[in-house]
Protein backbone atom coordinates (compact mmCIF):
# COMPACT_ATOMS: atom_id res chain seq x y z
CA UNK A 1 0.00 0.00 0.00
CA UNK A 2 1.39 3.20 -0.88
CA UNK A 3 1.43 5.81 1.97
CA UNK A 4 1.66 9.82 1.57
CA UNK A 5 2.68 11.89 4.45
CA UNK A 6 2.13 15.78 4.26
CA UNK A 7 3.44 17.47 7.06
CA UNK A 8 1.51 21.05 6.74
CA UNK A 9 0.39 24.15 8.68
CA UNK A 10 -2.87 23.19 7.70
CA UNK A 11 -3.98 19.89 7.86
CA UNK A 12 -7.89 19.83 7.30
CA UNK A 13 -6.69 21.92 3.98
CA UNK A 14 -5.46 18.31 2.61
CA UNK A 15 -7.57 15.79 4.71
CA UNK A 16 -11.05 17.67 3.43
CA UNK A 17 -9.75 17.49 -0.32
CA UNK A 18 -8.21 14.01 -0.16
CA UNK A 19 -11.43 12.52 1.73
CA UNK A 20 -13.73 12.74 -1.11
CA UNK A 21 -14.60 11.07 -3.99
CA UNK A 22 -12.23 8.34 -6.30
CA UNK A 23 -9.52 9.01 -3.38
CA UNK A 24 -11.07 9.16 -0.36
CA UNK A 25 -12.30 5.80 -1.09
CA UNK A 26 -8.86 4.36 -2.24
CA UNK A 27 -8.26 5.63 1.09
CA UNK A 28 -11.25 3.68 2.97
CA UNK A 29 -10.31 0.48 0.59
CA UNK A 30 -6.91 0.51 2.21
CA UNK A 31 -5.00 1.18 -1.51
CA UNK A 32 -3.43 4.21 0.00
CA UNK A 33 -2.80 5.88 2.98
CA UNK A 34 -2.87 9.68 3.30
CA UNK A 35 -1.46 10.89 7.08
CA UNK A 36 -1.21 14.49 7.65
CA UNK A 37 0.90 15.96 10.50
CA UNK A 38 0.05 19.63 11.76
CA UNK A 39 4.16 20.96 11.72
CA UNK A 40 2.65 23.28 14.46
CA UNK A 41 2.65 20.16 16.87
CA UNK A 42 6.08 20.22 16.97
CA UNK A 43 7.38 23.24 17.71
CA UNK A 44 9.20 23.85 21.27
CA UNK A 45 8.52 27.56 21.40
CA UNK A 46 6.02 28.52 24.24
CA UNK A 47 3.98 30.06 21.89
CA UNK A 48 4.12 27.22 19.25
CA UNK A 49 5.60 29.23 16.39
CA UNK A 50 6.75 27.79 13.51
CA UNK A 51 7.72 31.37 11.54
CA UNK A 52 9.86 33.84 11.60
CA UNK A 53 11.58 37.18 10.01
CA UNK A 54 13.95 36.58 7.04
CA UNK A 55 17.69 36.99 7.94
CA UNK A 56 18.65 40.07 5.54
CA UNK A 57 15.44 41.40 5.89
CA UNK A 58 12.25 41.65 3.11
CA UNK A 59 9.05 41.37 3.37
CA UNK A 60 6.99 38.05 4.62
CA UNK A 61 7.92 35.29 7.17
CA UNK A 62 9.77 32.58 6.69
CA UNK A 63 8.87 28.42 8.28
CA UNK A 64 11.63 28.02 10.52
CA UNK A 65 14.05 24.51 10.74
CA UNK A 66 13.12 23.18 14.12
CA UNK A 67 9.42 22.11 13.98
CA UNK A 68 9.73 20.40 10.43
CA UNK A 69 12.80 18.57 11.52
CA UNK A 70 11.25 17.26 14.16
CA UNK A 71 7.88 16.43 12.44
CA UNK A 72 10.12 14.95 9.71
CA UNK A 73 11.74 12.82 11.92
CA UNK A 74 8.52 11.53 13.78
CA UNK A 75 7.39 10.43 10.46
CA UNK A 76 10.65 9.11 8.76
CA UNK A 77 11.32 7.31 12.06
CA UNK A 78 7.88 4.83 11.52
CA UNK A 79 9.42 3.78 8.05
CA UNK A 80 10.84 0.59 7.47
CA UNK A 81 14.40 0.82 6.29
CA UNK A 82 13.25 -1.86 2.90
CA UNK A 83 10.65 0.80 1.94
CA UNK A 84 11.35 3.54 -1.12
CA UNK A 85 10.67 6.73 0.27
CA UNK A 86 11.02 10.23 -0.99
CA UNK A 87 10.74 13.29 0.53
CA UNK A 88 9.40 16.01 -1.77
CA UNK A 89 9.06 19.82 -1.03
CA UNK A 90 6.46 21.40 -2.99
CA UNK A 91 8.14 24.87 -5.00
CA UNK A 92 7.82 27.27 -7.52
CA UNK A 93 11.61 26.19 -7.99
CA UNK A 94 10.71 22.30 -8.61
CA UNK A 95 10.62 20.48 -11.34
CA UNK A 96 7.38 21.20 -13.22
CA UNK A 97 4.91 18.12 -12.29
CA UNK A 98 3.57 16.00 -14.89
CA UNK A 99 2.31 12.75 -16.12
CA UNK A 100 5.56 11.08 -16.15
CA UNK A 101 7.09 12.44 -12.59
CA UNK A 102 3.53 11.02 -11.39
CA UNK A 103 4.70 7.50 -13.01
CA UNK A 104 7.86 8.06 -11.89
CA UNK A 105 6.45 8.72 -8.16
CA UNK A 106 4.06 5.91 -8.37
CA UNK A 107 6.97 3.49 -7.98
CA UNK A 108 7.77 4.62 -4.26
CA UNK A 109 6.27 2.62 -0.72
CA UNK A 110 6.14 6.46 0.79
CA UNK A 111 6.16 10.21 -0.29
CA UNK A 112 6.66 12.93 2.22
CA UNK A 113 5.36 16.38 0.92
CA UNK A 114 6.83 19.23 2.92
CA UNK A 115 4.34 21.76 2.05
CA UNK A 116 5.63 25.56 2.36
CA UNK A 117 3.32 28.93 3.00
CA UNK A 118 4.48 32.53 3.60
CA UNK A 119 7.41 33.23 2.16
CA UNK A 120 8.22 29.26 2.09
CA UNK A 121 10.81 27.27 4.28
CA UNK A 122 14.02 28.10 5.42
CA UNK A 123 16.60 26.63 3.03
CA UNK A 124 18.63 24.64 5.41
CA UNK A 125 15.81 22.38 6.44
CA UNK A 126 15.23 21.79 2.17
CA UNK A 127 19.31 21.11 2.35
CA UNK A 128 18.74 18.34 5.16
CA UNK A 129 15.97 16.66 4.35
CA UNK A 130 14.67 17.15 0.91
CA UNK A 131 15.11 14.98 -1.81
CA UNK A 132 13.60 16.78 -4.68
CA UNK A 133 11.51 20.08 -5.15
CA UNK A 134 8.58 19.79 -7.45
CA UNK A 135 6.48 22.99 -8.68
CA UNK A 136 2.69 22.10 -10.33
CA UNK A 137 3.91 25.05 -12.75
CA UNK A 138 5.12 28.65 -13.67
CA UNK A 139 2.86 30.41 -11.19
CA UNK A 140 2.61 30.66 -7.06
CA UNK A 141 0.32 29.65 -4.72
CA UNK A 142 -0.33 30.51 -1.23
CA UNK A 143 0.54 27.10 -0.03
CA UNK A 144 2.14 23.74 -0.87
CA UNK A 145 -1.70 22.30 0.35
CA UNK A 146 -2.88 22.26 -2.91
CA UNK A 147 -0.09 21.82 -4.96
CA UNK A 148 0.69 18.52 -2.96
CA UNK A 149 -3.35 17.15 -3.03
CA UNK A 150 -2.44 17.59 -7.20
CA UNK A 151 0.46 15.01 -6.86
CA UNK A 152 -1.03 12.54 -4.70
CA UNK A 153 -4.07 12.94 -6.49
CA UNK A 154 -2.58 12.31 -9.92
CA UNK A 155 -0.28 8.94 -7.99
CA UNK A 156 -3.08 7.86 -6.72
CA UNK A 157 -5.02 7.46 -9.98
CA UNK A 158 -1.63 5.23 -11.07
CA UNK A 159 -1.99 2.63 -7.73
CA UNK A 160 -3.46 -0.58 -9.23
CA UNK A 161 -7.11 -0.83 -8.16
CA UNK A 162 -7.77 2.66 -7.34
CA UNK A 163 -9.10 3.35 -10.99
CA UNK A 164 -11.92 0.77 -12.13
CA UNK A 165 -8.94 -0.37 -14.72
CA UNK A 166 -6.01 0.78 -16.37
CA UNK A 167 -6.96 2.29 -19.31
CA UNK A 168 -9.25 4.50 -17.73
CA UNK A 169 -5.76 6.38 -17.54
CA UNK A 170 -3.80 4.87 -20.12
CA UNK A 171 -6.29 6.42 -22.73
CA UNK A 172 -6.65 9.70 -21.50
CA UNK A 173 -5.20 12.95 -22.50
CA UNK A 174 -1.12 13.32 -21.48
CA UNK A 175 -0.91 9.75 -20.59
CA UNK A 176 -1.82 8.55 -23.98
CA UNK A 177 0.74 10.79 -25.42
CA UNK A 178 -1.63 12.86 -26.65
CA UNK A 179 -4.82 15.01 -25.96
CA UNK A 180 -8.52 13.10 -25.72
CA UNK A 181 -11.13 12.76 -28.11
CA UNK A 182 -14.55 14.64 -27.26
CA UNK A 183 -16.56 12.42 -25.02
CA UNK A 184 -20.30 12.45 -25.12
CA UNK A 185 -23.20 10.89 -23.06
CA UNK A 186 -26.62 10.87 -22.86
CA UNK A 187 -28.83 12.52 -24.12
CA UNK A 188 -28.12 12.25 -27.83
CA UNK A 189 -29.43 15.72 -28.12
CA UNK A 190 -29.01 19.32 -26.09
CA UNK A 191 -30.33 22.23 -26.95
CA UNK A 192 -30.20 21.19 -30.65
CA UNK A 193 -26.48 19.92 -30.46
CA UNK A 194 -26.62 16.13 -31.35
CA UNK A 195 -24.24 13.85 -30.67
CA UNK A 196 -21.63 12.68 -34.05
CA UNK A 197 -23.39 9.85 -35.71
CA UNK A 198 -20.48 7.64 -35.64
CA UNK A 199 -20.74 7.01 -32.07
CA UNK A 200 -24.19 5.70 -32.75
CA UNK A 201 -23.69 3.23 -35.50
CA UNK A 202 -21.94 0.43 -33.28
CA UNK A 203 -19.29 -0.20 -35.08
CA UNK A 204 -15.73 -0.62 -32.91
CA UNK A 205 -13.58 -0.16 -35.62
CA UNK A 206 -14.93 2.99 -36.72
CA UNK A 207 -15.66 4.16 -33.61
CA UNK A 208 -11.88 4.13 -32.67
CA UNK A 209 -10.73 5.26 -36.11
CA UNK A 210 -12.77 8.42 -35.33
CA UNK A 211 -11.88 8.73 -32.08
CA UNK A 212 -8.39 9.16 -32.69
CA UNK A 213 -8.63 11.32 -36.03
CA UNK A 214 -10.31 13.72 -33.33
CA UNK A 215 -7.52 13.22 -30.79
CA UNK A 216 -4.93 13.91 -33.51
CA UNK A 217 -6.80 17.07 -34.56
CA UNK A 218 -7.37 18.28 -31.33
CA UNK A 219 -3.96 17.73 -30.50
CA UNK A 220 -2.54 19.43 -33.96
CA UNK A 221 -4.45 22.76 -32.93
CA UNK A 222 -3.86 23.07 -29.14
CA UNK A 223 -0.51 21.06 -28.32
CA UNK A 224 1.13 20.47 -31.56
CA UNK A 225 4.63 20.03 -29.47
CA UNK A 226 2.93 16.49 -28.08
CA UNK A 227 2.52 15.28 -31.55
CA UNK A 228 6.15 15.94 -32.67
CA UNK A 229 7.07 13.78 -29.82
CA UNK A 230 4.60 11.15 -31.22
CA UNK A 231 4.89 11.31 -34.50
CA UNK A 232 3.64 7.23 -35.00
CA UNK A 233 0.16 8.09 -33.79
CA UNK A 234 -0.34 10.95 -36.72
CA UNK A 235 1.45 7.95 -38.81
CA UNK A 236 -1.02 5.06 -37.53
CA UNK A 237 -4.04 6.81 -39.64
CA UNK A 238 -2.21 6.44 -42.84
CA UNK A 239 -3.02 3.49 -45.19
CA UNK A 240 -0.77 0.64 -44.61
CA UNK A 241 0.91 1.57 -47.93
CA UNK A 242 1.67 4.98 -47.16
CA UNK A 243 2.95 3.54 -43.75
CA UNK A 244 4.99 1.18 -45.30
CA UNK A 245 6.54 3.65 -48.10
CA UNK A 246 7.59 5.94 -45.35
CA UNK A 247 9.02 3.61 -42.82
CA UNK A 248 11.41 2.50 -46.30
CA UNK A 249 11.96 5.96 -46.71
N1 LIG B 1 8.75 33.01 -1.87
C1 LIG B 1 8.57 31.81 -2.62
C2 LIG B 1 9.25 31.96 -3.98
O1 LIG B 1 9.25 33.05 -4.52
O2 LIG B 1 9.74 30.94 -4.53
C3 LIG B 1 7.09 31.48 -2.81
C4 LIG B 1 6.42 31.09 -1.56
S1 LIG B 1 4.74 30.61 -1.82
C5 LIG B 1 3.85 32.07 -1.53
C6 LIG B 1 4.39 29.64 -0.40
C7 LIG B 1 4.48 28.15 -0.60
O3 LIG B 1 3.52 27.73 -1.54
C8 LIG B 1 5.79 27.62 -1.09
O4 LIG B 1 6.70 27.45 -0.04
C9 LIG B 1 5.38 26.31 -1.72
O5 LIG B 1 5.33 25.25 -0.77
C10 LIG B 1 3.98 26.58 -2.22
N2 LIG B 1 3.90 26.87 -3.66
C11 LIG B 1 3.63 28.06 -4.25
N3 LIG B 1 3.62 27.97 -5.57
C12 LIG B 1 3.88 26.68 -5.88
C13 LIG B 1 4.02 25.95 -7.09
N4 LIG B 1 3.90 26.52 -8.27
N5 LIG B 1 4.28 24.63 -7.01
C14 LIG B 1 4.41 24.01 -5.82
N6 LIG B 1 4.32 24.65 -4.63
C15 LIG B 1 4.05 25.96 -4.66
Amino acid sequence: MMKFDVMTLFPAMVESVLSESIIGRAQSGGLIEVECHNIRDFSTDKHRKTDDTPYGGGVGMVMTCQPIYDCYKSISEKISPDKKARVIYMSPKGRIFSHDVARELAQYDNLIFLCGHYEGVDQRIIDEIVDEEISIGDYVVTGGEIPACIVIDAVSRLIDGVLACSECYEGESVASGILEYPQYTKPREFLGREVPEILLSGDHAKIDRWRLLEAVKITKERRPDMLLLHPEIEESLLPKKKRKERKNG
